[in-house]
């Protein structure tokens, strides 16, 4: 079974992998009234999806699932495909490291049927932080832990401390340094109609990134995972979205599963994958609900220095979302050409991710 090598949805489509696959697809750029209405063609499990960058990990997953895997450990050896490539700059080994120099990684994971979770943030010197997240679920009593505390537990079971920092990610963090202006994370004491405070994060190529992968095993039984670098150059011991279970993912077993990527202070101060899961318990499909969530975000997002002209949030943040059925969906504030990854028993595909407003220069 393969994910075609597709650099882009069409290329994809040309590619054999699509055959005979029923995909759960709605249009993109469609308003939450316009889709409210709208069914999705109701498909069982297996099947996995993922953040764009984890073509390799759905289908890891699925291979996992069809030999009899539990959706969580499916799940998380997809991601650590990933969190072990050095070539990925933004999970795991080789993530792009905070202002001071260090990896530290963020991750959460969550098992449905037991509806327990497990989350390590600022975890420094190990590849997998979602490994050691099922470890903190597996093997203690406790959710997050976070820091030296997490690195300490995960070496009490024999995980081993590693320099997570590649020259290629240390060569962009010199860079970053060596250039340094407002393009930092502090603020001085500003109001909310301030403007030009801070990082102006329309202009930046600042870094994000992050995957999260989910799914549905052969027993019907739903898993998530989160896992990140997190924001580069961030403010050491900044902890963002993906770690916390309810904001960068979240499972009910009976309901479906939620995760995210993007600016995750926002995502923070919503708690969108709770939100998506609530609605899709309401009624909502997973691209309904993730469209929701962004409306959500939108609306929330008060000060003028995260605003463009129009009033529009100036960042993005991206939702996956699949359902006890097999439905899945995705949407995002800014989109355009955001695509995420879904695999089952006949393969891989990229679907188009539904958006509140048409990109136009923002990621
Ligand atoms: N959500 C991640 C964070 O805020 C970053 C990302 O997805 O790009 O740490």
């Amino acid at each position: 079974m393969s994910f075609a090598k597709a650099s882009s949805r069409r290329d994809f489509l040309k590619s054999g992998a699509l055959a005979g696959i029923g995909a759960a697809v709605l249009p993109v750029g469609r308003t939450l009234g316009e889709i409210r209405s709208s069914s999705v063609m109701p498909k069982a499990g297996p099947i996995a999806i993922s953040s764009r960058n984890g073509q390799r990990s759905v289908l890891k997953a699925i291979e996992m699932i069809q030999s009899g895997a539990d959706a969580l450990d499916a799940v998380i050896a997809g991601v650590n495909i990933v969190e072990e490539d050095p070539k990925d700059m933004s999970v795991g080994y080789g993530g792009l490291p905070n202002e001071a120099g260090a990896v530290q990684l963020d991750s959460c994971v969550m098992h449905g049927p037991s509806c327990r979770a497990g989350g390590v943030a600022a975890l420094e010197g190990i590849k997998t932080p979602s490994k050691v997240a099922k470890l903190v679920l597996d093997r203690s009593d406790h959710v997050l832990l976070v820091g030296l505390g997490a690195q300490r537990f995960a070496q009490m079971h024999g995980f081993k401390i590693e320099d997570l920092l590649t020259d290629r990610a240390r060569e962009r963090w010199v860079e970053w340094k060596e250039g340094l202006s407002n393009r930092d994370d502090y603020l001085p004491p500003h109001s909310m109609e301030d403007k030009d405070i801070g990082e102006n994060i329309e202009d930046l190529e600042r870094h994000w990134g992050t995957i999260h992968c989910s799914a549905i095993d052969l027993a019907g039984n739903i898993s998530g995972v989160t896992t990140t670098s997190g924001l580069a150059f961030k403010i050491p011991g900044r902890v963002g979205d993906s770690p916390i279970i309810g904001a960068g993912c979240y499972v009910d077993n009976e309901v479906g599963a939620a995760g995210s990527t993007g600016r995750g202070e926002a995502n923070l101060e919503n708690l969108c994958s709770f939100l998506i899961v609530e609605r899709m318990r309401m009624g909502d499909s997973p691209e309904q609900a993730c469209l929701y969530a962004c409306e959500r975000i939108a609306s929330h997002t008060k000060l003028a220095r995260l605003l463009d002209d129009e009033d529009r949030p100036n960042f993005t943040v991206s939702f996956y979302a699949l359902n006890k059925a097999g439905e899945v969906g995705g949407a995002q504030i800014w989109g355009g050409r955001g695509q995420f990854a879904v695999a089952d028993a006949n393969g891989g595909r990229l679907v188009e991710m539904a958006y509140l407003y048409a990109r136009t220069t923002m990621r």
